[in-house]
Parts: structure tokens; sequence; C-alpha cells
């Protein structure tokens, strides 16, 4: 150190005898280092002109003076008075020792304070005597500057702690982290907690999911990609919630080569501003989901009826537009004729699929439609480039929309691709579910001047597809309106048609062809509508069960069959039919074990055995849901029931698939019946059908017959039974037992 060295110099000059008394004088005068030499009583004996300048006073004033002169007030770093006995000067020559890096503060003439580094060192006086020699060194402006530097870092705290803001330090070779106080507070941890003093501890309180980002954003800063660490991520408060942290750091030294030894930083607590920014989005994203809403179906995503609406008034006003030019404008209008066509799809088993199943299953058979009918649409859209807008309007109606479709050739295409894609069955938690659809079409044309008139249209055509059997499309036509009024009066008054009373049992005989005796009934429904008359179960059975009423119809009419069947035999045994048919409708087969319980039910209440009872099923029921029909049938079947197939000859069943069901009776359609006596083709299928239904150990009816050249050619083939006006036709319950004669 330059402190110690003039007096090393000193030493070793007067020890070797380098230098005369002269030069060792110029030397000593010309050091900028102070210089005292203090006699064995640690007086000053001599000074050097640093010296003087250092202490503030000429050489006279200063020789003959104490080292620990109590005028000069020295006080130790900390400012307490220094004790004499303390002073470095006096331990030297005490112990003969040097000592060094003593700092002291003097007071200056005028009360001025001065630091100083004093070294003291034992000196060889002339003769025996032992001295100290003593180096002063202004310590004055490093203290300036390290005064300086703790204000600066005092104001920058004071700054940092007025913004909340804490810092941190963290030195990478140790792992050594230290946090200040204010750290420590954002986390809840107050002087009672073990500190957060290692990078581990420190990342044990980091959300794991922000671990990645912060650990990105470090290797970011110390490969140079960022000028600063700057990451924002979770940390985990003592209370156990989270708090959103934001540090900012920088690299403070880096080893030779480069690799960083220390990063210095702030840390600040901006869950406030966190929890700001959620609430704003939520907002955003709630008013975003509101106007959406406003527009999609919450269930399936689909554009909902406003949204559906708006597209297409817009279409059709588009259509219209040159059309309008034509009649009031100067007719030079663009000419390029668009159409648009419009289907309107109703499901046709629905509210049935809802009841059984409830209306989760219900919600996921709406989503799976949705879905199948979007990527028809975008199969389409791409094919033709004419994009298909898919909307739901509610319930289980789906309308598809085409603009450019111009023919009705191409509306039926349209329409028949979409009947096949919803006849393909969906597989819901596990289940086969069908689910297809009857859809009203209609195309614009000049007539049509709203997009409220082409969905009514659509509409209305729809319900023609229902009422002509379902699963298929029908186009609209302007004659459908009218029907559409009686259909709608239909579904109304029907729901009172149980309640008023107005429903009536009919029965008609079934006949043993060989013995021209009945062997059993069927029991027929009919309404009585004091308005509307008389209504075929024609038309109100596919009304019932399309608006669910058939339940409490079918309910109906199996209580009043079985109790009828008791009631013959009450009155005469001998001459009452020996069993009781009754038509299940689709719906009821679709109930499943809801009907078990019913037939059940109706026929203890009556006190009627279970073999006594048929249930009639038709054929195109069984064929389209194979599956629910063979379980419902089994079960039927296990109790006692007798179970027959109604229509055969108009599905598409084979004969094959009859053994696979618990099938008592076939009965063969009408159409089949009439045409045996006309065409000879009919009446070889009829015969060999006979056949198998009697070899697969089943009874065969034949149904409508009306001719008596009909019950030869049926005999003839070995068909055993009949049913026809030709013997009865379906009677009142009082009327039955006469009826044969
Ligand atoms: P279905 O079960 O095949 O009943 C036979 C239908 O053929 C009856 O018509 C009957 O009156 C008619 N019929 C019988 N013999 C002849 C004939 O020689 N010539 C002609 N042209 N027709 C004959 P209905 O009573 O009008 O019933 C029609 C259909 O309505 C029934 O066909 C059945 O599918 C349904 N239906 C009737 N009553 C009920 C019922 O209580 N429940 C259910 N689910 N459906 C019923
Ligand atoms: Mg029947
Ligand atoms: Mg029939």
């Amino acid at each position: 150190m330059s402190a110690r060295m003039p007096q090393d110099l000193l030493l070793a000059a007067s020890g070797i005898g380098v230098l005369d008394a002269t030069q060792m004088r110029t030397v000593f005068d010309g050091m900028t280092v102070g210089l005292l030499v203090l006699d064995g009583a640690a007086r000053i004996i001599d000074v050097n002109p640093a010296a003087e300048a250092l202490l503030g006073l000429p050489r006279m004033e200063i020789l003959g003076r104490g080292a620990a002169d109590a005028s000069w007030q020295a006080v130790d770093i900390e400012g307490r008075l220094l004790p004499a006995t303390h002073h470095p000067a006096l331990q030297t020559l005490r112990s003969g020792q040097p000592v060094q890096g003593t700092e002291l503060g003097i007071t200056l003439i005028g009360g001025a304070r001065r630091w100083l580094m004093v070294d003291s060192a034992p000196l060889p006086l002339s003769g025996d005597g032992q001295g100290v020699v003593l180096s002063l060194l202004d310590t004055g402006p490093r203290r300036a500057l390290e005064d300086r530097l703790a204000a600066k870092g005092r104001r920058l705290r004071a700054v940092l702690e007025g913004t909340g803001t804490a810092t941190w330090s963290w030195d990478l070779q140790t792992g050594v982290v230290q946090l200040d106080p204010r750290g420590m507070e954002m986390l809840g941890l107050d002087g009672y907690d073990a500190p957060i003093t290692t990078m581990d501890a420190w990342r044990e309180r980091v959300h794991p999911d922000d671990e990645a980002v912060c650990a990105e954003r470090l290797r970011e800063h110390f490969e140079g990609c960022s000028e600063t660490f700057d990451a924002e991520y979770r940390m985990r408060h003592r209370d156990g919630g989270w708090r959103w942290m934001r540090d900012r750091g920088r690299v403070c030294s880096r080893d030779s080569q480069g690799r960083p030894l220390t990063l210095l930083g702030t840390h600040d607590d901006i869950t406030p501003l966190k929890e700001a920014q959620a609430a704003r989005a939520g907002r955003e994203r709630l008013e975003q989901e509101l106007r959406r809403a406003t527009h999609a179906d919450p269930l399936t995503g689909l554009p909902n009826r406003a949204a559906l609406m708006a597209t297409l008034r817009q279409e059709v006003t588009s259509l219209r537009a040159p059309q309008l030019e034509r009649e009031h404008g100067d007719g030079q209008c663009d000419e390029a004729s668009s159409g648009l066509s419009l289907m309107f799809m109703d499901l046709d088993r629905f509210k049935f699929i809802n009841e059984a199943q409830g209306h989760d299953f219900g919600d996921e058979v709406l989503r799976a439609v949705a879905q199948r009918l979007q990527s028809l649409a975008r199969q389409a859209s791409t094919e033709r480039q004419s994009p298909w807008t898919v909307a739901r309007l509610g319930g289980d109606e789906f309308v598809v929309m085409v603009p450019g479709t111009t023919d009705a050739g191409a509306a039926q295409r349209q329409a028949q691709a979409l009947v096949q894609a919803l006849t393909e069955p969906y597989s819901v938690r596990q289940q086969e579910v069908h689910a297809q659809a009857s859809i009203g079409v209609t195309l614009w044309h000049a007539g049509v001047d709203s997009g409220d008139v082409m969905l009514r249209d659509a509409d209305t055509a729809m319900y023609e597809a229902k009422r002509q059997g379902r699963g298929r499309y029908v186009m609209f036509d302007d004659t459908m309106r009218q029907r559409l009024t009686r259909a709608v009066v239909v579904e109304n008054e029907l729901r009172h048609a149980v309640g008023r009373n107005q429903l009536e049992a009919v029965y008609q005989p079934i006949i043993d062809l060989e013995t021209g005796a009945m062997s059993s009934v069927e029991a027929l429904l009919r309404w009585n509508h004091p308005e509307l008359g008389a209504v075929s179960p024609n038309e109100f059975i596919p009304v019932a069960e399309e608006s669910g009423h058939i339940t409490a119809l079918g309910e109906w009419i199996l209580r009043t069959a079985c109790h009828q069947w008791t009631a013959w035999q009450d009155e005469d045994a001998s001459r009452a039919p020996r069993t009781m048919s009754v038509n299940l409708s689709r719906e009821q087969v679709a109930l499943g074990p809801r009907v078990l319980a019913l037939v059940r039910e109706a026929l203890d209440e009556a006190g009627m055995p279970a073999h006594a009872l048929q249930l009639e099923i038709t054929e195109r029921e069984v064929m389209k849901h194979p599956e629910d029909a063979r379980q419902l049938l089994l079960d039927l079947s296990a109790m006692g029931v007798k179970l027959a197939m109604d229509d055969f000859g108009t599905g598409t069943s084979s004969l094959g698939c009859l053994r696979d069901y618990p099938f008592d009776t076939i009965k063969i359609d009408k159409s089949f019946v009439t045409n045996v006596c006309r065409d000879p083709q009919v009446l070889a299928v009829a015969h060999a059908t006979v056949n198998v239904i009697e070899n697969l150990g089943m009874v065969s009816v034949a149904e409508g017959i009306e001719d008596p050249a009909e019950v030869a050619a049926l005999q003839a083939m070995g068909c055993r039974y009949g049913q026809g006006y030709l013997f009865a036709r379906p009677v009142k319950a009082d009327e039955l037992l006469g009826a044969l004669g």
C-alpha cells in the first residue's frame, strides 16, 4: 500500500544506510503522504509538509504536541471520541508492533472534520530510543464518494419504498438470494418466518405454471437476447393464495468467461393490476359472449333464429332488388339471376328421445345433429362453392339455407342429401340413436317478398313431410297451407280427446279362414270430435305421435281393450274372442320399459291373462330401430304377451329376419292381399311368404280382405286367418258378438 511505503522506505533506507541524512530529509519532505515522527513519549518530533497540510497547522504548532492530543478530538469511524490509549501511536509504543488501517476523524481548527487513515510503525531513534512513525492519508475524497453513494442508495431505497418496490440480489455461484424486508412483506412473511435466502426457496414459491416463463426470461437475459430480465409470475403468499409479481433485474457482474455471477433487481406486487386486467378481460369476454348469445344458439353454437332471419331477409332483399329495379327503375339492372333454397328440418322422434332418455341426453343428440349438418354444409359448400348456412331455430328445429339455388331439382338434391345424412344413426353415450328428420323445402321465386314468408312456407312443407310418414322431404306448394291449418287444429284438439271422452274403441274380428269363426279381435281407435267429426287414425295417430299425445292415447286404448276382453268373457265366454289385439305405436316402442309397466298394469287391472293380449307393431317400426324393438319384444314375450308384426310387406324386412324376433303372428298387409288375385308374381311371393311364416311356427293373418276370391287364394296358399270388410267392419263393443251373426 502506498500509505506504508514511505515508512518501509525510511526504515529500509536508514537500516542499510543507502541514503545520507540530507537525502532522507528530501524524501521525507517530498512524500505526499503525511508523516509524523514521535518519540517514546508519543510527542511529535518531526512532521513533513503533507502532514502539516492534513492537520491544518504549521510545523511549529505541531511539533511537541502529543499524537493523541485532545485538541484534535479524534473520533473513530462510528463518531465516538477515541480514548488516547486506543491511538495507534500509543498502541505501537506499547506493543512495539505496527498498527495499520485505523481510520480516525480529527477536528481541524475552525471545526471541520478530516478523516485520516493512520498507520503506525515502530521507529528506532538515534541512541536507544524507540519512537513511532505515523503515516496519514486523507480518506476524505473516498468518504465523500461513499457518502454520495450511500445517499444515492438511501434515496433509491426511499423511492423504491415509496412505490412499494422490493429489491433482491442473487449470487449465481452460491445460489444465495437476498430479498429485502419489503419483498418478504409482499408474501406475507414477517420477522418470525424463515427469510428467503436461496434460489431454491424462491422457486418453491413460484406457481408451477409460471416456472417455464421465468426460466425462459432468465435464459434470454443471460444469453444477451434481452437487456433486462423482466418477468411476470405468481408466487405463493403465506395465506396460501397467489400474488402476481413483476421482476426486473440485470446481471451486474460476470466472470472472465462472461458467465453471469450476480443479478440485481426489483420485485413488485402487481396483483391489483392483474386483477383489474382480469376483470376488464372478463367484462370484455362477457360482452363478447352476450353479443354472440344474441346471435348464436348456446347449445350447438350454430346461428340462432335471429341470426338466420337477419341473413335470410338480406338474401331475399338482394334477390328482389333486380325485380324492384325493373318495376320502379329504368330496367337497366343486372340480370344475373340467383336463387335461394331453404330447408326446414324437424327431428322425428326427438320428443321421445328427450322423454325416455332425459334432457341431457337429448341435448347431446341435438349437438350431434348440429355437427353432422355442419360437416355436410362444409362439404357441400366447397364442392359447389355456395356456402350453406346451418341454423338452429330452437327445440329440434334446424334450418339450412343455400344461396344460389335456382331450380327445384337442385333443391331436391340438397334435401335428399340432408335426409340421407340424417338417416345414419348417431352414437351418443355408447348408444345408437336414430333421429331422422322431416324436411320442408322452399325455393325462392318472384312471388316471395320476404324471408319470413320463405321460412313459413318451408315450415308448412315440413308438416306435410311429417304427415306423409316422416323421414322424408317435401317441396312446398300452395295447397299445403290449408291442410296444415287442419293439422294444427287436430294437434290442439287432440290434447283434450281423453279428458273430454271423445275417444272410442272399435273392434274388428279376425277370422279363422277354415272355419269362418272369429278367433280374435283387433282394437282400433276412433276419435269423434264435435266439430272435426270422426277423425281417422291415419290422420290423428301421426299427429299424436309427433306431439307426444300418443302416450295418453295408447294408454287409454290398452286399458279399454283389456277391460273389454274381460267384459266379453264375463258376458259369454264361448263366443268371446280368445285374444285381443292392440296396436303399439312406434313412439310407444321407443318408451321401452315404461310400456312394459303399463301393459302389466292394464292386464292386472282387467284381470286378463297375458297370453290373451296380442300387441301389434308395424314392420316399419321394427326395422327402423331393430335393437330397441327386439329388446322390448323379448321382454313382452317373456311376460307371456303375444306379438304380431303388423303391415308385413310394406317395409323392407326380409323373411330371414323374422326368426330373430319373438313374433307369434305375421299380419300380411292389405296391399299384398289385394294384389294376390291380380298379379301372379305377388301370388308366388305371398305363397312363399306364408310357407316361411308357417314353417317358423308363426301364424299368418291376411289384412284387408274385401273379396271372396282373395279368401280362396289365401286359403290355397295355407294362410290360416284373415281380417277385412268382407267379414266385418270394425264395430262398437256392444255390436261385436252380434256382428258375425
Ligand atoms: P292397422 O293396425 O293395420 O289396422 C287395420 C286398418 O285397416 C284399420 O283401419 C281397419 O279399419 C282397416 N281395415 C280392415 N279391413 C279392411 C278392409 O277390408 N278394407 C280396408 N280398406 N280397410 C280395412 P283404421 O282403423 O282406420 O286404422 C288405421 C291404422 O291406424 C291402423 O292400421 C293402425 O296402424 C292405426 N291405429 C288404429 N287404431 C290404433 C290404436 O289404437 N293405436 C295405434 N297405435 N294405432 C292405431
Ligand atoms: Mg293393426
Ligand atoms: Mg295393419
